[in-house]
């Protein structure tokens, strides 16, 4: 078999190697109560790289919204509920904003210029 995210060798049974296992069981345990950046920390506390990290995340396995997606709309309709707004994003949603962008359609209302750039 190999990693259904890095296309790793995972193992005889096994849909996912180590590496990549280890980071869903972190987006699983921890998504919902972190934020990005304290998602990020617990990857470099438990020794993953970003490549490591943005691969599982950003794998596209059929229709299926990313895992990315997944947490982005969490993180989204906590954020909303937050402002008093109903978050309703669902991870749908946020793929098809993604994928619109990445076809130059420009659909919903932040821009990829927001995201931040890494300027320190
Ligand atoms: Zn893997």
């Amino acid at each position: 078999m190999r990693c259904i995210y890095c296309r790793d060798r995972s193992g005889f049974i096994r849909k996912t190697c180590r590496v990549c296992a280890c980071v869903l069981a972190i987006v699983e345990r921890d998504a919902g109560m972190l934020g990005w950046t304290e998602l990020v920390d617990r990857f470099a506390l438990e020794g993953l790289s970003r490549e490591q990290v943005n691969r599982v995340l950003d794998a596209e396995i059929g229709e299926a919204p990313t895992l990315r997606d997944q947490l982005t709309s969490r993180m989204a309709n906590v954020l909303m509920r937050g402002l008093g707004m109903p978050g309703r994003q669902s991870p749908e949603d946020v793929r098809r904003v993604r994928l619109g962008m990445a076809a130059g359609e420009g659909e919903g209302g932040w821009t990829p210029a927001e995201k931040s750039s890494g300027t320190s």
